[in-house]
């Protein structure tokens, strides 16, 4: 087996031409983050991801994710973090690290194949996994261990020279190898601005984060109707939210130009091949005349498809409510009438929220030969909005 000092140098040479912009190793040891964890799970705060609960034991050690894990090479890929455009009626924004329209575990996970192959290489029983979200691991308290930065008040790691605006990922191998100091230190200071701008109140405490409160999770993660207090809160969020990081002094200017360019000129090639056009934002009245299979070839191959169908235009529907214009009844009613209760409760909602009388007759109507319990307290509860505003 090579020395290995050499081998890292060339790790951390082919993590660079990969794109990755942070590499660090650390011990694999019993995860300091772990209780937690567990205190987090026992909250409530990971709402209906009851896989963090199922799987909650694996996250104690790597040696769950990679039997005889010895080092694990933490790694940073940076996303776009241009400034977004101003959001128009009828539009619904995107997170950033959607915008290139790619899963970013298509373009990540064959990147960590080549790295893993490069250990492999080495001998026979030397072993190694790539994991990217994937896998039960505490990818943040991973990478400070390996000092890539700290985890700031808004939970996510945060990097003095880059912000926050990267993907983590792993990798673990039983080979030994030289290790990094850990990142110690903590640069928040005395700010708070991501728990002020949090706009559902997501954060208990710093470096807190109910999920079950998070317009990301509520938006991406959550499959039932989204509780009437937060909907408002999401605004112009269609998928994900990037207000915690916006906010964030760390985020400045030439960092999101130096992540940019980085994420550019790493995969130019491989990822405009088969890229979709980017998309920050979507227009929304378009989506309700999808059914489900027209959806599935737009979005097939992107993030959104997590949400499917229903989720994402129970998302567009409640932005729509929220931004309270009267082009938006068509869609909407068009929405009243859709297979999903989901969809269907959701754009009850917003017609009321919009309070055009116009929509009444048909919310009525709908009232009538509604089945679902659900929905028939959304279209109740928007009439009655309706009479108030009359
Ligand atoms: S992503 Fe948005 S909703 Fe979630 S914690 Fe950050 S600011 Fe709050
Ligand atoms: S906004 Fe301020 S408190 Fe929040 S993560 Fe950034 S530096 Fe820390």
């Amino acid at each position: 087996m090579n020395d290995p000092t050499q081998l890292v140098n060339t790790l951390r040479q082919a993590a660079t031409d990969a794109g990755f912009s942070q590499f660090g190793i650390t011990p694999a040891v019993p995860i300091t983050g772990y209780s937690d964890l567990v205190a987090w799970i026992d909250s409530g705060y990971a709402g209906e991801m009851g896989y963090f609960a199922n799987r909650q034991q694996a996250y104690a050690h790597p040696n769950s994710v990679l039997e005889g894990t010895k080092s694990i090479i933490a790694l940073a890929y940076p996303y776009d973090s241009a400034e977004a455009a101003p959001c128009s009626n009828g539009m619904g924004r995107i997170a950033k690290y959607i915008w290139s329209g790619v899963d970013y575990h298509d373009i990540i996970h064959p990147k960590l194949k080549q790295l893993c192959k490069l250990i492999t290489q080495q001998s026979p029983e030397s072993k190694a996994r790539g994991v990217v979200d994937t896998a039960p691991l505490m990818e943040r308290e991973i990478a400070q261990q390996a000092g890539l930065g700290w985890q700031g008040k808004n939970t996510l790691l945060l990097n003095k020279h880059q912000g926050s605006y990267f993907f983590l990922a792993c990798i673990l191998s039983n080979v030994e190898l030289p290790c990094d100091e850990t990142h110690n230190t903590e640069h928040c200071g005395t700010c708070q601005a991501c728990l002020d701008a949090c706009p559902t109140d997501a954060f208990p405490a710093p470096g807190v984060l109910d999920a079950s409160r998070c317009i990301s999770y509520l938006t991406i993660e959550h499959r039932s109707p989204i509780p009437a207090s937060l909907r408002e809160g999401m605004g112009h969020w269609l998928f994900g939210c990037d207000i915690c990081q916006e906010v964030c002094p760390w985020n400045r200017k030439p960092t999101r130009e130096a992540n940019r360019q980085h994420e550019q000129a790493a995969h130019t090639t491989e990822v405009d091949e088969a890229k979709p056009l980017r998309f920050d934002q979507l227009d929304l009245a378009s989506l309700f005349e999808l059914d489900d299979e027209q959806f599935r070839q737009r979005f097939r191959k992107t993030p959104l498809w997590r949400a499917r169908r229903r989720g994402v235009l129970r998302n567009a529907a409640i932005v729509l409510g929220n931004q309270k214009h009267r082009s938006s009844i068509p869609a909407l009613r068009r929405g009243l009438e859709d297979p999903e209760a989901l969809v269907r409760g959701a754009s009850a909602w917003a017609l009321g929220c919009i309070g055009d009388e116009a929509a009444g007759p048909q919310l009525t109507l709908c009232l009538d030969h509604e089945q679902d319990p659900e929905v028939t307290e959304e279209i109740t509860l928007a009439l009655s909005k309706l009479k108030t505003n009359q």
